[in-house]
């Protein structure tokens, strides 16, 4: 089964995406993590990244989609996958579907995470990784940068897929496990198709 995870930064795509993937086998593709680990190899992508993530601003849209052209062409996405983070910007969704209709793909669930955004900034800068270190781009400044492009590029491809009927929304709001518990049930009818 293949998923989308939509919802501002902060609201919980990343915890629900590695649920899903212990619980079910579908693999996460956070393009934040790839970006992040070619940032830490310091490749040309990563270097070119760098600067971008820092201000909480988008890296190319060429970038991404190739990234994510070559993730799930990958053995362990055959079980399906959740993508975590992409797609970011309408033209990111219109390659994606590309993609997927040149692969024989489709997406079974679009979910968005629905959030109060005041609470966002609190939530994020409280947040820190497993090894109990904090993202550079999560400090106020940069999370309230990232929010305005969330609003400005990102909330736009949300009536593309409102539109095609298929966006299922989820009360973000709800404790991990009540936000899971309410992704379980659309995994569960998506089956059943
Ligand atoms: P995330 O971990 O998903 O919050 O992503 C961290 C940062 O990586 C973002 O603020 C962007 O700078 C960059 N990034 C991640 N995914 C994308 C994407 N789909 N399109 C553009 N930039 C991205």
């Amino acid at each position: 089964m293949n998923i989308i995870l939509l919802g501002p930064p902060g609201a919980g795509k990343g915890t629900q995406a590695k649920r899903l993937e212990a619980l079910y086998g579908f693999k996460q593709i956070s393009t934040g993590d790839m970006l992040r680990a070619e940032v830490a190899a310091g490749s040309d992508i990563g270097n070119e990244a760098k600067a971008i993530m820092a201000k909480g601003q988008f890296v190319p849209d060429p970038i991404i989609v190739a990234m994510i052209q070559s993730r799930i062409a990958q053995s362990d996405c055959e079980r399906g996958f959740i993508l975590d983070g992409f797609p970011r910007t309408e033209s990111q969704a219109e390659a994606l579907d590309a993609m997927l209709s040149q692969r024989g793909l489709t997406i079974d669930a679009v979910i968005l995470l629905d959030v109060n955004e005041d609470e966002l900034v609190e939530r994020i800068a409280s947040r820190r990784g497993e090894d109990g270190t904090r993202r550079p781009d999560d400090n106020p400044d940069v999370v309230r940068a990232r929010l305005d492009v969330y609003r400005k590029q990102t909330a736009p491809i949300l009536p593309y897929y409102e539109k095609a009927g298929r966006l299922l929304h989820v009360d973000g709001m709800k404790d991990v496990e009540g936000v899971g518990k309410e992704i379980d049930a659309i995994v569960t009818a998506a089956k059943k198709h």
